[in-house]
């Protein structure tokens, strides 16, 4: 077991924190996590140079800090001096020196960087850079031979260059100081013991063919003849889950002339500097997940969804066409016509469950659902799919150790399971009741096993 001793003298004596970190897993290897293609190589030449900042972004809980971790697993040898700057620290790395951040006793990121300069390290890893005084400090280092890896928070490659260049610092300096820019995502891995062939529908097909279409030559990508996509069953293998561990969805842009000229000119913008790296065959992070789909690693699904998750917009922009798809056909064939159809009913149990599922997650309260006449079977029936949906969130968000949100929907689920038995939960619906309160069951068997951690 590994432990890290903090010991800092005060006034009236010492304090010591003692922490107890995890073993270092044994994928702490760039490829295991999921790096392939070109982005593996423009990665690897970017962290062999013995100067430039390395910069990762995605959003929180999607593996940035594990990425560092394996490139500092990579570059870790005798003779080349590693320092991290880290809050907190999640690994334990042999033969590095790391450090924890300290804010309330002044161990900042830039201060901390300031003084460990002085110990003359090859390699720093700042756990995140968040102002600008971190940012510059970090670039200097870059600039005066030293290799830096961090991590800021942006939506991808692109964006952290733009994100990093917002934060007040110089331009130019920012543009020399840079080597290459990761944005990544984490999917979930489907069990390969129960995986199922499927194709996806068509809305997604389309999405997917959008993706592929727009692959560049030069990024030397050799699509399969016949598209196979696999989806989630669940065997005992992955305790009914259907998933089993979780992958890295990448993308890298290096710092090239033409990148650092774009950095420098004040007014670009993240989409300008992704076109230039199109040409130059970028693999961005949803082509590389439709990649993984491709290869049975991941369902086409969740790669939209982990691509578009953060990206309220499209959610709201996709309800907002199937709504006006619903009100079409009530209008074109009848309201009583339409509700005959078994597909209809099964469609519209699914956008509730989608836009009661999108209220919840922009804390808004469920109520009726506006401008969209709809049966009391298909709003009970989408709430009964809602808690499904909320369980499968509290899954992800166990794994990144959120136990708030799965607190949050544990307590959800009990108030709409409490709610809907205040309805003639009978027939139909009532086969649609005991799936909702498996899904409660499941959900208790997640708090649960959080309890014993
Ligand atoms: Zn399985």
């Amino acid at each position: 077991m590994d432990c890290r001793v903090s010991i800092i003298s005060g006034g009236y004596g010492e304090a010591a924190v003692l922490r107890i970190l995890a073993q270092q897993p044994q994928t702490l290897n760039m490829e295991a996590l999921g790096i392939r293609f070109q982005t593996l190589d423009i990665i690897n030449n970017a962290v062999n140079q013995n100067k430039g900042i390395v910069i990762n972004t995605g959003p929180t809980g999607s593996g940035k800090t594990t990425t560092l971790y394996s490139i500092l697993n990579q570059l870790n040898k005798k003779d080349v001096k590693i320092i991290t700057l880290e809050d907190p620290i999640e690994y334990s790395l042999g033969g590095v020196m790391q450090t924890q951040i300290d804010k309330e006793g002044g161990y900042t990121f830039a201060n901390a960087l300031k003084s460990l300069m002085r110990q003359n390290p090859n390699i720093i890893m700042i756990g995140e850079i968040r102002d600008a005084e971190t940012a510059q400090t970090a670039l200097e280092a870059a600039l005066t031979g030293h290799l830096v890896l961090s991590t800021v928070h942006a939506n991808s490659a692109a964006g952290a260059m733009v994100r990093l260049a917002e934060l007040g610092i110089d331009r130019s300096i920012l543009a020399n100081a840079l080597n290459c820019s990761i944005g990544q995502r984490l999917v979930r891995r489907l069990c390969p013991a129960c995986k199922k062939e499927q194709q996806p529908d068509e809305a997604l097909m389309q999405k997917v063919k959008t993706v592929l279409d727009g692959i560049d030559p030069s990024a030397k990508i050799t699509l399969p003849d016949k598209f196979v996509f696999f989806a989630s069953v669940g065997c005992p293998a992955c305790g009914g889950i259907g998933y089993k561990g979780r992958l890295g969805l990448f993308e890298a842009i290096p710092a090239n002339n033409e990148v650092r000229k774009l950095i420098q000119d004040t007014k670009a913008l993240d989409a300008e500097i992704e076109t230039l790296a199109a040409k130059a065959g970028f693999i961005s992070i949803e082509l590389d997940g439709i990649l993984k789909a491709l290869s049975g690693d991941t369902s086409a699904k969740r790669v939209i969804f982990a691509t578009h998750r953060s990206d309220l917009k499209t959610a709201e922009a996709s309800l907002a066409d199937i709504e006006k798809r619903i009100n079409k056909l009530q209008k074109d064939f009848g309201y009583t016509r339409v509700n005959e159809e078994g597909a209809y009913q099964a469609a519209l149990e699914e956008y509730v469950e989608a836009k009661t599922f999108y209220w919840l997650t922009n804390k808004q309260p469920l109520k009726k659902i506006p401008n969209i006449k709809l049966e009391a079977q298909s709003y009970l029936g989408g709430l009964c799919d809602l808690c499904g949906e909320l369980v499968r969130q509290a899954i992800n968000a166990a794994a990144n150790h959120d136990y708030q949100t799965v607190k949050k929907n544990n307590q959800l689920i009990n108030d709409i399971l409490a709610e809907l038995i205040n309805f003639d939960m009978t027939g139909y619906l009532r086969t649609k009741y005991d799936q909702a309160r498996q899904h409660l069951r499941k959900m208790e068997e997640v708090n649960y096993q959080i309890s014993l951690k």
